[in-house]
């Protein structure tokens, strides 16, 4: 995924700490990119025979909602979020948040994902949610952008859920004092009015005043279903991305989750400030909310990266790689609307434009973070290989990454988890889903 989207065969990848130091062919001595005194102490994995991919970059999700994987799944999305996700939020607590993190982050690392927006937000009573969360991203080794939702306009969703701009400005600036930059600089921390439908005009002032002065971004639900659209346009007699536009938001450092039903004059704003818009192609199909004008944003020159979302049920970015391009192809009935170098590029390099570290992620070159995943690309449903990238997207399973690496580290090898015991963490998300989706229960019976 460098700049010519070399595909580079017989070859060798140096790792030194948690850079990728040289690529080489398999017959150089390594002697040549490692003196013999640090050779002695490395750690070579075979991946012969294998296709050797930068990290996938998941560049929008809600992890905890995978502790209420398959809830709700015949709604739309406001009747998915009333009976199923906000009774379970309003009743998770912090060990809860913990073990839904943690089964979400194991997720995509299993899948082939280092980098992950994890946009979450909790009840008032339950602020401490958000630093188990990142307990959780800590633990798993994963690059994690902790997106902390809030929320103050009143009507729409479950008071607990509301809190004054003040109060969401204190959390802000506790969490990035406490955690943006820790775990060697995987961790971010994001600011996220989950929606400008349930946001105040003061707190979207709140929020671009921390942006200026932390220089943190800011990741937003946008133009996600028709019916928003026009609730915002009857609020402020524009669209989403105009109205964010005005309070100077929409920059390198604004993202724009969805973004399903923008104007044209939308899509150019997006694309002179820098913005990034994320897809969710599975998401949108399962809630019904419509596609995406992908192609068209990219031909304007709009930044667009790929997510899985949460409603969803999958942390595939290989599948939500193929659902974009297929989605793209059925909704223009064009063959040529996008191709499987197109999908990667959003999965890679525009994920990492979106978190502004396209000088350090996204491909697999010399100087760059060693976020790698090797997959066995020696199986049946994957053979036999004309073009990698093309089976890649189209053949390819998330069951077939074998090994992951995250800014050097081995966070996964041959399928075995590295960083989070895997049983364990099995037998507790039984324990505590039963529990958690019972007392959801009956705070709707009630
Ligand atoms: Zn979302």
């Amino acid at each position: 995924m460098n700049s010519n989207n070399d595909v580079i065969d017989d070859s060798r990848i140096v790792i030194e700490d948690d850079r990728i130091v040289s690529i080489g062919a398999c017959s150089e001595p390594v002697g040549n990119a490692l003196p013999a005194e640090e050779l002695e102490h490395a750690k070579t994995l075979n991946a012969r025979g294998k296709l050797i991919i930068p990290g996938l970059i998941n560049a929008h999700t809600h992890n905890i909602y995978y502790l209420m994987r398959g809830l709700g799944m015949e709604f739309e999305l406001l009747g998915w979020l009333k009976k199923a996700m906000w009774p379970c939020l309003s009743e998770m607590n912090a060990e809860e948040a913990y073990i839904g993190a943690l089964l979400g982050y194991a997720e995509n690392i299993k899948n082939g994902n280092t980098s992950v927006m994890d946009n979450f937000y909790m009840s008032r009573r339950n602020k401490a949610n958000a630093d188990s969360i990142a307990e959780a991203a800590c633990k798993s080794g994963l690059r994690v952008g902790l997106v902390r939702g809030c929320h103050d306009v009143q009507g729409m969703i479950p008071l607990e859920f509301i809190e004054p701009p003040e109060e969401a400005a204190e959390e802000y600036e506790r969490l990035i004092a406490t955690w943006h930059g820790k775990n060697d600089g995987k961790i971010s921390v994001w600011l996220s009015p989950v929606n400008l439908l349930y946001s105040s005009e003061k707190a979207i002032e709140t929020l671009k005043s921390l942006m200026d002065k932390h220089l943190v971004g800011l990741h937003t639900h946008v133009a996600e279903a028709k019916r928003e659209v026009e609730m915002i346009e009857e609020r402020f007699g524009m669209g989403y991305i105009e109205v964010l536009d005005r309070f100077g938001i929409v920059g390198s450092k604004f993202h724009a989750a969805h973004a399903v039903w923008l104007s044209d004059r939308e899509i150019d704003i997006l694309a002179e400030r820098g913005a990034t818009v994320i897809h969710n192609p599975a998401s949108n199909m399962l809630l019904a909310s419509g596609i995406a004008p992908v192609s068209k944003m990219i031909a304007r020159g709009v930044n667009v990266a790929l997510g899985t979302d949460s409603p969803n049920n999958s942390q595939d970015m290989i599948e939500s790689m193929k659902l974009a391009m297929l989605l793209q192809r059925v909704g223009l009935l064009d063959p040529q609307a996008m191709s499987p170098s197109t999908v990667l590029k959003m999965a890679t390099r525009a994920g990492a434009q979106a978190l502004g570290l396209e000088g350090s992620l996204g491909s697999i070159e010399p100087g760059k973070l060693a976020d790698i995943v090797i997959i066995n690309s020696d199986v049946i449903h994957n053979l036999p290989v004309y073009d990698h990238v093309t089976n890649l997207v189209l053949s390819g399973k998330c069951s077939d990454v074998e090994t992951v690496i995250i800014g050097g580290e081995v966070v996964m090898e041959n399928r075995v988890l590295k960083t989070i015991d895997e049983a364990g963490l099995i037998k507790e998300v039984k324990r505590v889903a039963r529990d958690l989706s019972a007392r959801a229960l009956s705070r709707l019976g009630g």
